[in-house]
Formats: C-alpha cells, structure tokens, sequence
C-alpha cells in the first residue's frame, strides 16, 4: 500500500491523503487549501490523475475537507463519495456556496486582466460543477461497515466536532492480510453542547491524527463561557458591537447554544445578535433536522420545546441590503463568517467597527498563517479590509475554548484509548511546532509518530514475521503540467499538444520516481529515456506544425 500526503501535512488547510491499494486508489478527504496567496496557490492542481481515483471518504463538510470534491470532479473523478447523512446534506449547502466565491474571485480577477489585455483566467470549479459533484455522494450511517470497493471497508464513527463529523476506520485487505487505518479527521472536544463526544477507537494499525491544538490547552471550560459573558457585558456597557467571526457551520451553532443559555439565566443583557451569514441560517436548518447527531442534553433541551437556535433578540439575516443595515447599528452582536476573516461577510463588519475603540472583535476558533484574522491576533495596528486601509482601535479578543477542536490534553486522551500503540502514527492537519509537540508526547505512550512533509509518499509493506513497516518514497511530482481536461472542441493541434503534455507527464512522474530511487518499483533509466524520447518526439510534432501554420498565415 501506497500513502501520500497531498494536504494538511504541516499545515492546517488542505486535508488530501491518497492512499493505493494493490485493489483501488482512493482518497480520504479533499479540502481546499486556506491562507496566503501561497498556500492558496496549491489549489492550482493535483498531485495525481484524478480521473485515476476511484472513490473518495470524506470525515466532515468543511470546506478545508470538501472544498476541492467539486475541482476533482471537474478534472476526471466521477466516483462515490462516501459520508455521513448528515455530511452530504452540509456538503449540499457548502460546496455550491464555495463554487460561487470561486467564480465571483476569477470574475474578479477577469475585470482586472481584461483591463491589462491579459487572457481571462477559469474559476477553480464552477456551481455546475458543485452540483454534479453532489451527485456521486453516497450517505453512510454512523457505526455501520460497508464495502467501499474491493478489499476497502469502511466504517464512520462520531468525532463529535461538527454535524456529521466522522473518525473513519478503513479496513484494507491486501494479499490475504487486513491493516486497519484510522484517520481522526478534526476531533472534538468531549463535554461540548449539542454534539455527542468524540467515539473512542480500540485498535488501529495506522493511525493518522490531527494535531491543530497539539501545543495547547483550552482551559477550563466552565472558566471560557464566564469570559463570553464578560465581553458580552462590558460591550453592553461600552455601547460597542460585538463582532464575531465564526465558521458558518458549527462554531455558530454553538455559540448560540451559549448566548441562549446566558441570557435565559440573566448571566448578560439581553443584546440582539445578529446571524449573518447566509450559509450559517441554512446550516442551522441542517442541524435541526440531523437531532441524531445529538447529546443527550440537547435532545432533552428540544423535547422540553427550548430550540436552542431561536431566543428572542435573535436575527436570521439572509439579503445584502438587511446585511448592509448593520453597519448603522451600535450595541449588538453580530456573528458572521468566515472564522478566519479571510472572505465573507464579516469583512464588513470588521471595517465598519475595527477604528471603533468601543467595539470588540472576539475570536473563537483557529486562526490560520495568512488570515486577517492571524494578523490581528497578533496585533496588527493598521489593517487591510476590502482595499480599505483601517486603523485598528477595537478591542481583539480570543477564546480558544470554544474551538470545536480537541486540545493538547483532548487529542492524547483519545489517541490512549487506543489498546496498543499502531504500528504508525501520522501526526497530521497541524502547524510545525504543534504536531511536533504533540509527536513528543506521543513518543512518550509508545507511539512511533512521524510528521509527514506535504507531497510526500510512503511504502507500507510486512517483512517476513507480519510487521508492518514504514518506507519512504520519493514524493509525487507537485504539479502536474496541465491542470484542465483536453477541451470537447479542442482543435486536432490542440489534441495532440495534449497528448504531448500528457506524455511529459507521464514522464516526470518516471523522471521523479528514478531519479530517486533508480530501479525503485520496476522503473529504469532505459524506460525514462523511452518516455522522454516519446515526449519530445510528440512535441516536436506539434510545434513544427504550429510554425508551419503560423508561416501559412504570414503568407496570407
Ligand atoms: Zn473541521
């Protein structure tokens, strides 16, 4: 079997890993990277063929999970996606949601490159593609095994982070042997509202965990919903809003889980709080309809006929004009996406109070390298928002505890559960020194943890008495040359410097694997100088043919 880390490794955004199988190629999530225009950049393409993959298993609908499924589609993959019920119906409301900043970014881009004459540059992927890619989704219920292809089962366990969120157990059968891999996906916190604790898994042979808080504690929880309602009443007091940023799905619900419980029990005053963002209003519609996601509490909660997503005072706001009105408003609480500040919405509300030194900016879950919301968590005095040069005189407060991820203390608790140590664990979906602190600890209880780097590939073979043991591969290619499938009406010259690219292609993943290795998996030099000659054979075609059409048009 064959790993390779295509995303979060080393980082908290792009969740990809593919894993080969000597039966089928499938991937465990498919997310977009989130940050910098760097990281941001690794969107451009896939480490692999997509149409080469078979099925995908997706452990939640965040969009740093999801958000490439409809990309993946568009380029060639056109099988099941496995998920949760209550996943695939987030995924129904997220992945078009994403489609459109997508094609509203390129629209963006286009006005700006037409003006410089630039050639129009495509959307990552389109709402038609979201839609058809929402087809392939194929529902699995919590706790069940099912054959995902052959030798592949798969069973989704609660990883009570989000709606629908799930640890997925893989079983893999190859040469008469089962190994069992076990991806965490994003852990939860256990003791959290409306969400059941994160199942705890007995046996793994792989393990791949997430590490985001892997060097941090959230403090006690009961300590983290007085501060809440501390900031709720010195803005009540200073006359200021409240702003905060959250994911749409998720960190929202939760926090009004929290502003409803606060105000029914006199803890703050009673301050109207605004939900604004689209995308949160649908996915708490999603969430009232999945209550077998829930703990006990909630569903006690709802039967005594207390909806914990609607309290007086509280405003569902869906038009732009409605959105628009809020920047009139003084003495409110107005959650909005995105949580990192990146897009959305709250970029809105960030530039009409961020110069007010009566309004707060609250910050209640991780903020990546790259974001606005990074930048001001590290005290950024003067800030950009939307072109708009704003001087910074709101207060910037954090409270990590209402992340809906596990802590340091979370994410170890769970990985001792296990009943021995697997015979690898991949610390992954965490910044350097986060998954490295927590690799330390983890060393610790026996694990034999490692850190893979992004692109990288390992070998997972058994030696002689049945171990599983660990080797490294030269990692795939980064980039393959083309990114978008041949066109339908593509020109006979266009089709052919196709199948030149796609030859190059062919021949760099040869050049990389030998280059590396030498004889590595059957591959020698004499093969890469067979490709390489094909190539260039190919692309010398092509262009002697384009000159010759060109000099044609001279001529005329
Ligand atoms: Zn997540």
């Amino acid at each position: 079997m064959r790993l390779t880390f295509c995303g979060a490794a080393g980082a908290v955004t792009g969740s990809c890993y593919l894993v080969e199988t000597v039966t089928t190629r499938f991937l465990v999530d498919c997310g977009l990277f989130q940050g910098d225009r760097e990281t941001e950049a690794l969107n451009g393409s896939f480490p692999f063929d997509p149409g080469q993959v078979e099925h995908v298993i997706l452990t939640h609908a965040h969009i740093d999970h999801s958000g490439r499924l409809p990309q993946l589609h568009r380029l060639g993959f056109n099988g099941p996606i496995w998920a949760t019920p209550a996943t695939a119906d987030l995924a129904g409301i997220m992945l078009p949601d994403s489609a459109h900043l997508q094609e509203m970014e390129a629209a963006w881009q286009n006005r700006k490159r037409q003006r410089a004459g630039d050639e129009p540059v495509e959307p990552l992927y389109t709402l038609d593609d979201a839609s058809r890619c929402l087809q392939l989704l194929r529902p699995v219920a919590y706790d069940e095994i099912v054959a995902v292809a052959p030798g592949v089962r798969l069973r989704f366990r609660d990883a009570g982070h989000i709606l629908g969120s799930a640890i997925a157990e893989i079983w893999v059968e190859e040469d008469g042997r089962e190994t069992k891999l076990v991806f965490s996906g994003d852990l939860g916190s256990p003791g959290r509202p409306i969400l059941r604790d994160p199942t705890r898994v007995s046996q793994a042979d792989l393990l791949f965990l997430e590490s985001t808080y892997g060097d941090r504690s959230h403090g006690e929880h009961g300590d983290q919903i007085e501060a809440l309602a501390a900031i709720v009443r010195s803005v009540a007091a200073e006359g200021g809003n409240l702003i905060i940023p959250a994911f749409a799905v998720g960190r929202t619900q939760d926090l009004l889980y929290y502003l409803n419980q606060m105000q029914q029990a006199g803890r703050v005053p009673e301050l109207p709080v605004y939900v604004d963002s689209p995308l949160a209003t649908s996915a708490t519609e999603i969430f009232r309809r999945h209550q077998e996601c829930f703990d006990q509490e909630a569903r006690s909660l709802l039967a005594a006929g207390d909806d914990p997503f609607s309290f007086p005072g509280l405003t569902y706001v869906r038009s732009p004009q409605d959105s628009m009105a809020l920047n009139q408003m003084s003495g409110a609480i107005i959650i909005s996406a995105s949580g990192m500040a990146n897009a959305g919405r709250v970029l809105h509300h960030l530039k009409h109070n961020l110069w007010r030194p009566e309004s707060t900016v609250l910050f209640v879950g991780y903020q990546a390298e790259g974001t606005l919301g990074r930048a001001l968590l590290g005290g950024a005095r003067n800030v950009h928002v939307l072109g708009e040069a704003i001087s910074v005189r709101a207060r910037i407060q954090q409270l990590s505890g209402f992340s809906a991820h596990a802590d340091q203390g979370g994410l170890l608790a769970w990985a001792r559960g296990l009943e021995r140590p697997p015979a690898a664990t991949f610390v992954v979906h965490g910044e350097q020194t986060a998954a490295q602190t927590l690799a330390d600890l983890l060393k610790e209880s026996g694990h034999r943890p490692h850190i893979p780097a992004l692109g990288e590939s390992l070998e997972i073979v058994r030696d002689a008495a049945g171990t599983l043991v660990v080797r490294e591969l030269a990692p795939r290619s980064p980039a393959p040359l083309e990114s978008a499938p041949p066109s339908r009406h593509a020109n006979g010259l266009e089709r052919e410097a196709n199948g030149a690219l796609a030859a190059l292609r062919r021949f760099r993943q040869v050049l990389v694997t030998g280059q590396y290795n030498g004889q590595h998996n059957g591959i020698s030099y004499s093969e890469v100088w067979k490709e390489l000659r094909r190539a260039l054979k190919d692309l010398g075609l092509v262009m002697a043919r384009t000159e010759r059409r060109s000099r044609r048009g001279e001529d005329n």
